[in-house]
């Protein structure tokens, strides 16, 4: 056995296993070694029915048996009845709601089962346990009642289990059964270790071989958290590295000289009816001290929604666009400026527009289903449809110096004559492949300025930009009316209809935000009782606000239909968009001053302060509104925060704090692992990868020394390209 072997040339599969490993991206021996437990179970929390407590939480291994589905005449309600039973007794079981639970086991399984133990001490019974079919193989214990593996006879029974993803096809016992055979094997030893040994021992980190063990079969607790610790610096220093390394070809590259750059900047600002505020003006300081620099810029402009970064952007791109191309005396350097929606790069359009309305600049705008030009010859102050082909022309000859639009700007057809600088918006919607696609057009690598609103923790940001320079707008511009935000008992929501109500007769627009599409599936009865859009949609429409236009707007949307709600919107031919959280991005309607967000608790605070940010867009004073489902008290005590604080970074480290960043994110959304999501909370480790991850770049820039590290450094990079 080796680790590049196949698995499938060492385990015999069915063919359900087999596309069960290869979902989880196990296609190799050494994937197989790498696939970590998410938990452990110690067997000392496992008990038997002879011992069961009420009010307790419990584990058994056993068999059910006398399973009969039937309904409560009173409530009408489906119910699952029968007995769980192990070597030391038997106990009642039932399920609510949960028909297909008698067809799911069949007699004689042996299934483990977790619940919490409800009635007296002499008479107890578990509702609604979680029920997981083991193996056939498995034995239980006759003394402790307890799960033994058979295989294991001699050898003293451990009492910590790894407990691996579940995953349908593959069970857990499969992946402990596997991953012994590969110790048997010694392939933890034939694996050569990415982190290096002296920064192993800097930070007494064990090694892979040691950490496999430790990670798969630990014998204590110690063990694994030592182990899990190590996998999750691996990680981050894996990504950091990745980042080093296209952080170093970034500065090897060559920019286009951008002359008296503050001068311009300045004069521009001098044009803007309102002063910059002071975090807007120190980000313009830290763009043009890029621009004096050999290489490009790489800079990312975080900064909570309506803090301005239009602005910055806009007196950057005016410091280019007002800059001669080397060795010319006619002409400019032209700017790209690519956003996530159609809908968006029109309002970047008609805000450069107003921008730069009174200065002699040929502004482009490209879209799926359009390109426009100002200043037009037609409409004075206004701009024209042109042709596709015309406005290529242009982009290549360089009369357009700005072009503003989505994806269809990163097309082959686009070339531009010399682009110096490329913008993005709300970068984590492309991926850095897409970004780099826009930044090689033309020979002279162009500066790059990536803009977000995404309020994320340091240490994502740190990790998942790692190549780029930061800067903050941490601060608001001046005149905002203040966001008054609410939370709503399920009872009182009439209190929030009323309070959209008056918004609305004002003439004001309003957002009704859902965690979901459908309705649940009613067959679940834990499934959370989430409204979902389309049936609060229509709802809405036809009992609450039957006086106005109420429109939906869902991510299993075409794009195109989403561009056409969003456009009714945006008209205000709809008052009431109900949506999902897709709205979080993007939309951008001073007039919308109101948002209820169904379901609350459910989202992430970060989360709640973006979605609560499509209304802090106008002078109008905004109201949010927020209605959890369940009052819990964790759940109540996050919320308040929002009542009390609008600063999206604040929040979103405290989110981090109490959640973790894979509940706060989306676990996929990153392109890491669980175990490097968790990482994120421990800033002395990030720093300490990141710091690692650059010296070792800095002294071997192409990893020759290190393959694996190079192997590692090169999937992270893959992975987060495919955001
Ligand atoms: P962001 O893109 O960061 O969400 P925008 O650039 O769209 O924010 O700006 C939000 C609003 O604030 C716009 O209407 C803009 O004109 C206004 N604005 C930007 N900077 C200032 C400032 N320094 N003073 C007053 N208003 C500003
Ligand atoms: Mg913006």
């Amino acid at each position: 056995m080796r680790p590049a072997d196949d698995v499938s040339k060492h385990f015999r599969l069915i063919p359900a296993q087999l596309s069960a490993l290869r979902r989880l991206g196990i296609v190799t021996i050494e994937d197989l070694m790498r696939h970590f437990p998410a938990r452990y179970d110690v067997a000392g929390t496992s008990t038997n029915v002879k011992a069961l407590v009420p009010g307790t939480k419990v584990t058994l291994y056993g068999k059910l048996s006398g399973l009969k589905a039937k309904k409560l005449w009173k409530s009408k309600r489906n119910a699952t009845e029968g007995f769980f039973e192990d070597a030391s007794g038997r106990v009642k079981v039932m399920w609510f709601n949960q028909p297909y639970m008698a067809s799911y086991v069949s007699e004689g399984n042996v299934v483990k089962v977790t619940g919490t133990v409800g009635g007296k001490a002499d008479r107890p019974y578990i509702t609604n346990p979680e029920v997981e079919i083991v193996s056939k193989e498995v034995a239980i214990s006759a003394e402790t009642g307890l799960f033994t593996d058979p295989d294991a006879k001699d050898a003293p029974a451990p009492t910590i289990y790894a407990v691996y993803p579940e995953t349908a096809g593959v069970t857990s016992l499969w992946f402990r059964h596997a991953i012994e055979r590969l110790f048997k094997a010694g392939i933890e030893k034939l694996l050569i270790d990415p982190v290096p040994a002296d920064v192993r021992k800097r930070y007494n980190l064990p090694d892979l071989a040691e950490a496999l063990v430790y990670i798969h079969a630990p014998e204590k607790a110690a063990h694994a958290e030592a182990a899990r610790k190590r996998f999750a610096f691996e990680e981050i220093f894996a990504i950091q590295a990745a980042r080093a390394q296209e952080r170093a070809e970034n500065d090897s590259q060559s920019s286009f000289p951008i002359g008296d750059a503050t001068e311009h900047a300045s004069t521009f600002l001098e044009s803007v009816p309102f002063p910059a505020t002071g975090a807007q003006e120190r980000a313009i300081t830290d763009i043009l001290a890029d621009f004096t620099k050999p290489h490009p810029m790489a800079r990312l402009l975080e900064g909570d929604v309506g803090s301005g970064k239009t602005l910055v952007a806009a007196a950057a791109a005016y410091a280019v666009v007002t800059s001669r191309p080397p060795n010319r005396n006619s002409g400019t350097l032209q700017v790209a400026y690519m956003a996530p929606t159609e809908i968006l790069a029109g309002q970047h359009f008609q805000s450069f527009i107003e921008y730069f309305k009174d200065l002699p600049i040929n502004i482009g705008l490209m879209t799926g289903s359009g390109c426009k030009k100002f200043p037009s010859k037609v409409s004075k102050g206004g701009a024209t449809d042109i042709s596709r082909a015309q406005l290529l022309k242009w982009i290549a000859n360089g009369e357009i110096a700005m072009l503003i639009g989505t994806h269809a700007l990163i097309q082959k057809s686009v070339t531009f004559q010399h682009l110096a600088l490329a913008i993005v918006d709300e970068q984590h919607r492309f991926g850095t492949r897409q970004r780099r696609a826009l930044a090689h057009k033309g020979d002279t690598a162009p500066h790059f300025l990536s803009m977000t609103a995404t309020p994320i923790p340091r240490t994502l940001a740190l990790t998942m930009y790692g190549d780029l320079d930061i800067s903050l707008l941490d601060e608001l511009p001046p005149g905002r009316a203040k966001i008054t935000t609410k939370i709503i008992k399920p009872k009182e929501r009439g209190q929030a209809y009323a309070a959209v109500r008056a918004e609305l007769v004002k003439g004001r627009q309003a957002y009704v935000i859902c965690p979901r599409i459908n309705e649940p599936d009613p067959a679940k009865i834990n499934a959370m009782q989430a409204r979902s859009a389309k049936a609060e949609a229509k709802r809405l429409q036809e009992e609450v606000f039957p006086e106005y236009d109420v429109g939906l707007l869902h991510g299993a949307m075409t794009p195109k239909e989403r561009d056409a709600v969003m456009k009714d919107f945006s008209d205000n031919k709809v008052q009431i968009l109900v949506a999902t959280s897709v709205v979080e991005v993007g939309i951008n309607v001073p007039n919308a001053t109101a948002i209820i967000i169904e379901g609350a608790e459910r989202f992430g605070l970060a989360q709640l302060h973006q979605l609560r940010g499509r209304i802090m867009r106008s002078s109008h004073p905004p109201y949010c509104f927020l209605l959890p489902e369940s009052a819990g008290e964790m759940s109540g005590k996050r919320l308040k925060t929002l009542e009390k604080s609008d600063d999206g970074f604040k929040l979103a480290e405290s989110d981090l704090e109490a959640r973790g960043a894979g509940d706060l994110f989306g676990r996929r959304q990153w392109g890491m692992s669980d175990l490097g999501m968790e990482a994120l909370k421990n800033v002395k480790l990030i720093r300490a990868a990141r710091d690692e991850a650059e010296r070792v770049i800095r002294e071997d820039p192409e990893l020759l020394d290190n393959a694996a590290l190079r192997e590692r450094a090169f999937k992270a990079g893959a992975e987060l390209h495919n955001e």
